[in-house]
């Protein structure tokens, strides 16, 4: 594979693994831009807010069918605000309604706005965070790759154990005012308690607590890790880095990716 060939790669881990670093240094090396489901969703619900309705979403859920109602009654109830991108503004109010309640977002959902999206760049030249995640949606993706005629050249498994994950995001602070990250014991804030750079308070992320972070990383075992075997049996590259490295530096984080990558460079 040569290096000016790669159209799309895909970073996988568990939720604390590590992979921002990664993906920064692949966006460079390759002159790729960043896909991540989280930012897709946002995408979709700031078309869906940006058409003013504010009722409760609950209405446009049918409980017999157990799924939406129909989308002439849906386009209907939501009036002539939302007319014009209206097939944005659907997919927003979905993803929306899921996010809202705090219910599992079902596989079809995330892999119609991720095609959405996905196709506005002509399916090429994303680094692919948080897709897929399950099984389902890895063999959406790669069945959309022989259909739409795109490559997915290989993927970056960051491996980190659950224990260093935990301790990592156990310590974890973050800044409310310019959002710096710190680690209690890796790069303290001053006193342990503020921030280096403006002095505010820095505070636990709500998403750092060992309840949430145990359900990521079971969710992980439990859905990535058959994802990934599936996409192994499709025969796509799944190339190891180390999560954890004992100097990190960028150097270091840039070698332990580039290491592996350069592998299956011509
Ligand atoms: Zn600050």
């Amino acid at each position: 594979m040569k290096r000016e060939d790669v159209q799309n790669i895909l970073v996988m881990g568990k939720s604390g693994a590590g992979k921002q670093s990664r993906i920064d240094v692949l966006l460079e090396e390759f002159g790729l831009e960043q896909l991540s489901t989280g930012e897709i969703f946002r995408y979709y619900m700031r078309i869906f807010n940006e058409c003013g309705f504010k009722g409760d979403l609950a209405q446009f859920w049918d409980s017999d069918l157990d799924w939406f109602r129909d989308v002439v009654d849906i386009v209907e109830m939501l009036g002539e605000n939302c007319k014009g991108r209206m097939k944005e503004v659907l997919m927003g109010l979905k993803a929306k309604y899921f996010v809202d309640s705090g219910k599992y977002v079902p596989d079809r959902i995330t892999n119609s706005l991720f095609k959405a999206y996905f196709s506005r760049s002509n399916y090429r030249c994303k680094v692919m965070d948080g897709f897929p995640r399950t099984p389902g949606q890895a063999k959406f993706l790669m069945e959309l790759a022989s259909r739409k005629k795109f490559n997915i050249d290989f993927a970056i498994l960051v491996y980190n154990s659950d224990e260093s994950i935990k301790e990592r995001l156990l310590g974890r602070r973050i800044c409310p005012k310019c959002k710096k990250v710190y680690h209690l014991e890796f790069e303290p804030p001053t006193d342990g308690r503020y921030c280096i750079a403006c002095g505010s308070e820095v505070i636990i992320r709500s998403d750092d607590t060992e309840e949430k972070i145990r359900s990521r990383l079971n969710e992980f075992t439990e859905k990535t890790e058959p994802a990934i075997e599936y996409l192994k049996n499709n025969n796509l590259k799944i190339l190891s880095v180390p999560g954890h490295l004992d100097l990190f530096t960028p150097e270091n984080v840039r070698r332990s990716v580039m290491e592996q990558v350069e592998k299956i460079l011509d």
